[in-house]
């Protein structure tokens, strides 16, 4: 189960920031002190924000072709450049055949070479489309839909990339066995909205992703495909009524349908479940969990009804999309004129070599992290990232025993969670073993299929296995952070810890008022309003009480009345509800960091740097970490939509915390300053 916080708010995962690995823009990280980046001319209570970044606004230029920059743009940027310098390297190390470096260089090389993707054309398309070409009854389209089943998916998917998607994960209320959650999915557009919207802008979208469908099944070599394409939208349409409307996908007691395999026959009637389920690899699989009923009823109920003229059209045409990227130009052009520039409004494609490293990424993740960790993220690295985390949980056990808000029995069960709750740091223990996948320099499309068919097989194999959470969420060596509620799990990736957010030779204030507090930021939500909804063991169980509910939102709602008053632009302010849930956790990861910093001290002072003490250097750090250049029209977009506070407002955080007015000896009547009493104080 996991939860994302820049998309939805009731489903299940976090990641602080995804690299795209797309951007190819080299920019050296600026190697400079803190102290620089700082105006002291202005005195840290009036305005903590600028104190502490104005030398940095200065100085810092948002790149060309984006409209903001901050410390998330600089990590992804860092992310990218260390990847990118790896597998070029392994592409021209000529390692030993079947080594992790020759398997990432060829895999690279492969994808670059459009020159021999050419000179195979669509031959390397032929068993597959034979076999859609075979398709001739319900069984036989049955058996081929389960052939396609996906399993890269996780609990954020909305649109799995077949017509359903299968996540192996841990059960909703048996936290014992693993269990095949499966999952709407099969749609080229990206949601239901994108077929049954009829507004114009959605309108004329649809007639261009139809252009698109025709122009496909042309290069499949369709006759007719003009007709066909309106077919196939149709079919499409039909699988977006059957998709739950987002409010239901989101609701994860909704997504709770524990079905037993013969549920499928009765509840489901259509597709041969026999036929289909045998094929996908799960012939003697007894027990599911449905997460969108009605996606599943309504592709059974399209197998029956359906021609199989229009699915074996269907299919066609996503095959193609599907390998676009290893397929000649004219099919990768076509895919990128829709996807690309109609969908995504890129204006030009990402090049050859991006997109190459973005596709090793993904098809041998934990061979490029293997790389990774050995540059980037040492074992001493992660020792002292792990002694950090430790501090945390410890702070956050003794300020969970002492609130005021939640009753002794919530407490009990919250310390539980808390005791139950693993925090992975940076890598794993134990490494994908990736000698059973062969990975050749001159055949892209085959290093695809064979990376998928190995990375399916694998997921599968852990319905036999135990629940913990030994397969990481996240991409090693892309800057993120992952909340699993179900297992209790939290994960920081190796990338996520360097600097500017944590620097693992730096200073130990620095670290926990940046990276420390966001982590604090993301292990409160296993306990705030997102979180109360899961145990210990990552099962469904609302574990607040009324009163604590009650108690907790009276508090919330005085943090959110004085965020309200904060105005960026004088007919614009900050909407206090829309943001509380972040805010709330922003706090939490301030006071729960500071505390633990403090603690990590063992009662010695920490020295002064740059003429500031450790306390002045956390709360500065926090300060630096929410720092942004952005367009007016950026900001104006954040207060509106978003549901984390713009930068400035989020760094005044410090204002809620005793600590800093002692620190900073922030006077009464300066600019920031809140009598103890309006200070908010929650967790
Ligand atoms: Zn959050």
């Amino acid at each position: 189960m996991l939860r994302n916080d820049a998309y939805r708010t009731t489903v299940l995962a976090v990641f602080l920031a995804t690299a795209t690995f797309l951007t190819s823009a080299f920019r050296p990280a600026p190697e400079r002190p803190f102290t620089d980046d700082m105006d002291r001319s202005i005195h840290p209570g009036d305005d903590f924000y600028r104190y502490s970044n104005g030398g940095w606004m200065k100085t810092a230029t948002i790149p060309a072709g984006q409209t903001t920059f901050d410390n998330r743009a600089a990590l992804t940027e860092r992310a990218n450049r260390q990847v990118r310098s790896l597998i070029e390297g392994a592409a021209s190390a000529h390692s030993a055949p079947g080594s992790i470096t020759q398997k990432v260089g060829d895999y690279y090389t492969s994808f670059v070479d459009q020159h021999a993707i050419a000179a195979k054309g669509m031959k390397p398309l032929a068993s597959e489309m034979a076999a859609i070409a075979a398709i001739h009854d319900k069984t036989s389209l049955s058996a081929y839909l389960g052939g396609t089943l996906n399993s890269e998916v996780d609990g954020l998917t909305s649109n799995a990339d077949h017509v359903l998607g299968v996540w192996i994960n841990q059960g909703l209320e048996d936290a014992e066995h693993n269990l095949p959650h499966l999952w709407q999915g099969g749609l080229g557009l990206p949601d239901r909205d994108h077929y049954l919207d009829s507004s114009t802008q959605m309108t004329e979208l649809r007639a261009k992703y139809r252009a698109h469908i025709a122009a496909m099944l042309k290069l499949a070599g369709v006759g007719d495909s003009d007709q066909r394409a309106g077919r196939v939208l149709a079919l499409e349409t039909e699988i977006a009524r059957a998709f739950a409307p987002d409010a239901d996908a989101a609701d994860v007691f909704k997504q709770n349908n524990p079905w037993k395999r013969t549920d499928f026959n009765l509840k489901a009637p259509g597709m041969d479940w026999d036929a289909y389920f045998k094929s996908a690899g799960l012939a003697g699989q007894t027990d599911f969990l449905v997460w969108q009923r009605s996606a599943v009823t309504g592709v059974a109920a399209l197998v029956a009804h359906k021609s199989i003229d229009d699915w074996q059209d269907y299919l066609r045409l996503h095959l193609l999309d599907h390998y676009a990227a290893v397929l000649p130009k004219a099919v990768a052009d076509e895919h990128f004129a829709f996807f690309g520039r109609v969908l995504s409004g890129a204006t030009e494609a990402s090049s050859r070599e991006s997109l190459a490293i973005a596709a090793t990424n993904g098809a041998l993740p934990q061979a490029v992290a293997q790389l990774y960790t050995q540059r980037h993220f040492p074992p001493d690295a992660k020792a002292r990232a792990e002694a950090m985390a430790a501090d945390l949980i410890a702070a956050f056990h003794a300020r969970i025993s002492n609130l005021t808000w939640m009753s002794t029995p919530t407490k009990q069960k919250a310390l539980a969670k808390l005791a139950a709750c693993k925090v992975f740091i940076g890598y794993p223990d134990a490494w994908i073993d990736y000698s059973a996948l062969d990975v050749l320099r001159d055949d892209a499309f085959g290093n695809m299929r064979r990376a998928e068919a190995f990375n399916r097989l694998r997921n599968l194999a852990r319905l036999k296995q135990s629940v913990d959470p030994i397969d990481w969420p996240l991409h090693v060596q892309a800057p993120g952070a992952v909340i699993m509620f179900s297992p209790n799990a939290e994960f920081f990736s190796a990338a996520i810890l360097q600097p500017p957010y944590f620097d693992a030779q730096g200073d130990t204030a620095s670290n926990y008022g940046s990276a420390g507090a966001g982590m604090a930021h993301e292990i409160s939500h296993s306990f705030d309003e997102l979180g109360n909804i899961y145990d210990a063991q990552g099962r469904l169980d609302r574990w607040w009480s009324d009163a604590d509910r009650d108690a907790y939102h009276a508090l919330g709602a005085k943090l959110a009345a004085q965020l309200d008053k904060d105005c960026p632009f004088t007919d614009a302010c900050v909407k206090g509800k829309q943001v509380l849930k972040e805010s709330i956790a922003d706090l939490a990861g301030l006071v729960v960091a500071h505390d633990a910093y403090v603690a990590s001290l063992k009662g010695k002072p920490d020295p002064v740097i740059g003429g500031l003490t450790g306390e002045q250097r956390f709360f500065l750090a926090f300060a630096q970490r929410w720092r942004r250049l952005q367009s007016e029209a950026a900001l104006r977009k954040q207060i509106a939509t978003d549901t984390h506070l713009p930068p400035e407002p989020r760094s005044d955080s410090v204002r809620n915390v005793d600590a800093w007015y002692e620190v900073f000896q922030v006077p009464p009547g300066a600019r920031l300053y809140l009598k103890p009493e309006d200070r908010a104080k929650i967790w």
